[in-house]
């Protein structure tokens, strides 16, 4: 048996956390904040639990799926139809079906064929690794045409990458389209109770299995040892054969001192960061789970409606709303502060969506989130860490690792059982 500390009580490390207490080792996690969950957190509106962040499953999540079936949430799981929408210049329209792209007249009519053709190409392309060192941008202008490219792509990426849209690879964009669109009607799925209650019911699972989760307790540092690594959290320091780190690599290297600090990999890596303002609505907003807003005076890059998958009455019959902002965390677009985030989506989306007026919104609530996704630079498939930092004990299992996958629970899930894996020789 061997003694494994956990660094981050998110998805990752509670299901590394699960998968070695199953085969018998000793687990501690050592969790920051005081509820384990990570990005998955909630808050309180009157008497309802809210995620902070909108968090839902895609059908193509199978790891995630499987390990609640594993955990017996899977009876928890509801699914539902769900549509994007596309507001251009302050009109909506729906983006969903061939039928769709044809009527979207923000594009002249031969981009909207053009834009078809390319995304059936784009879906039916098997193989994207070619494209880990070419551009996003200039595949996607290549693909489109300019056009299509100024009025919808990059207002797109630039939300999601700003003014390192440039250096993103084209690998990732296939990859996310082919995750999220395959042509038949999209579905969202989540489980009643929300994402903190996953995040404890796999705690409990692992605390049934002789596991030991400590909230509250952020790892201070971490130290290799001759062999094995000593860790500092709340005030002590235990020695652990193993540990796995599930931190941004940004704060992973705030705790660590040299030698092992020069040993780690990714030292360039800058991560994204996410503005996300909820709105609590006394009705329904639009018939989309998600829109794209572009060029329409929107201080925000989307909207996202998760009562159409989370049920209404799980929040006594409240519509949730929620308004983001990706990109670096020192622009004004994400340092904004929380008064004026409000402010702006409120009364931006009562300009926006005529039917919606003051009086229809309950209250609203502005939350960051400092490390979301990392910007993947051109050619990341050659540099992506190994779970093992060759010379050490120290494990990562982080959202540096995802690419090409995107940042998300299913990813993390599946991470983990990749860090499980590497860990057999010494686990065995
Ligand atoms: C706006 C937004 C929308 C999203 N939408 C979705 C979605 O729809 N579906 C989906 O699947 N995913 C979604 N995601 C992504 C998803 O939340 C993340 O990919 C996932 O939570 C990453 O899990 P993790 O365990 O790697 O990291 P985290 O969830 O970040 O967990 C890391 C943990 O480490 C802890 N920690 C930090 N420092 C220390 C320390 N020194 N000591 C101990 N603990 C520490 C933190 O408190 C945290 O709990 C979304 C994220 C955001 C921000």
């Amino acid at each position: 048996m061997r003694n494994v500390g956990i660094i981050g009580g998110g998805i990752a490390g509670l299901t590394c956390a699960y998968k070695l207490a199953a085969e018998g080792h000793a687990v501690t996690v050592y969790e920051a904040s005081k509820y384990v969950g990570g990005l998955g957190v909630d808050f309180d509106h009157k008497g309802n639990s809210i995620d902070k962040f909108y968090h839902v499953l895609l059908d193509s999540d199978r790891y995630l799926v499987n390990l609640l079936q594993e955990m017996g949430l899977a009876s928890k799981l509801l699914w539902a139809p769900t549509g994007m929408g596309f507001m251009v210049k302050e009109k909506l329209y729906p983006f969903n079906t061939p039928v769709d792209l044809l009527r979207f007249k923000a594009l002249p009519f031969l981009d909207r064929v053009r834009t078809g053709l390319a995304a059936l190409y784009i879906t039916k392309q098997k193989n994207g690794f070619p494209l880990d060192d070419i551009p996003a941008t200039d595949w996607l202008k290549r693909l489109f045409g300019q056009t299509v490219y100024q009025n919808i792509w990059d207002p797109l990426l630039a939300a999601k990458f700003g003014e390192r849209r440039g250096e993103i690879p084209a690998y990732w964009v296939w990859n996310t389209l082919t995750r999220e669109k395959d042509g038949t009607q999209e579905v969202k799925g989540y489980v009643v109770g929300g994402y903190r209650y996953i995040a404890e019911t796999i705690a409990t699972n692992v605390q049934k299995l002789g596991g030991n989760i400590q909230c509250g307790v952020p790892v201070d540092t971490l130290d290799q040892l001759e062999v094995g690594m000593s860790v500092c959290a709340g005030g002590t320091v235990r020695r652990h054969d193993a540990v796995i780190s599930t931190l941004p690599m940004t704060l992973l290297r705030g705790i660590v001192n040299s030698p092992l600090l020069e040993k780690l990999p990714l030292a360039n890596l800058k991560y994204q960061g996410c503005l996300n303002v909820v709105l609590v609505l006394k009705k329904r907003l639009s018939p989309y789970y998600w829109i794209a807003v572009v060029d329409s005076g929107f201080s925000f890059q989307g909207v996202v409606e998760t009562t159409h998958v989370v049920p209404p009455e799980s929040v006594s019959g409240r519509h949730i709303v929620y308004v983001m902002n990706y990109g670096a965390t020192d622009l004004p677009a994400y340092l904004m502060s929380d008064q004026e985030a409000c402010f702006r989506a409120e009364t931006e989306l009562c300009r926006l969506f005529p039917q919606l007026t003051a009086a229809d919104i309950e209250a609203s609530y502005a939350f960051r989130a400092p490390f979301v996704e990392p910007v993947w630079p051109l050619g990341y498939l050659r540099v992506r860490a190994a779970p093992k930092v060759t010379g050490t004990d120290l494990y990562l299992c982080t959202t540096a690792q995802a690419y090409p996958m995107v940042t998300a629970w299913n990813t993390s899930v599946y991470l983990a059982m990749e860090t499980v894996n590497a860990m057999r020789p010494f686990l065995s």
